[in-house]
């Protein structure tokens, strides 16, 4: 039971001091959630931290690669109204 922080992270950083777990890591080209220490904040928050906080849509997946921000959810923009550049980047 961990997050997973994909391609489309900017390292922007305002993620990396709310994980109550100290999971995520600034690496190189995106960011890092260690598994092991990711709780999915469980016991801590009513929402992941990180997701709660990212500001990019599709960056932070569950394990089966669902967006806990999907398009559309932070920018309120339908995805039907997304150039397809940001469709296939958020699905690849
Ligand atoms: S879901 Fe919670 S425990 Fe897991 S990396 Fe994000 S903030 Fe840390
Ligand atoms: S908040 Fe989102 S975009 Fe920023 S470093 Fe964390 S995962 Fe990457």
């Amino acid at each position: 039971m961990a997050l997973i922080i994909n391609h489309l992270c900017t390292g922007c950083d305002a993620c990396l001091h709310v994980c109550p777990n100290d999971a995520i890591r600034a690496e190189s080209p995106y960011y890092l959630i260690e598994a092991v220490l990711c709780t999915e904040c469980v016991g801590d928050h009513a929402k992941a931290q990180c997701a709660a906080i990212c500001p990019i849509e599709g960056a932070i997946v569950d394990e089966l690669g669902v967006a806990l921000n999907p398009l559309g959810s932070l920018t309120g923009i339908p995805p039907y109204k997304l150039h397809p550049f940001h469709l296939v980047e958020a699905h690849s």
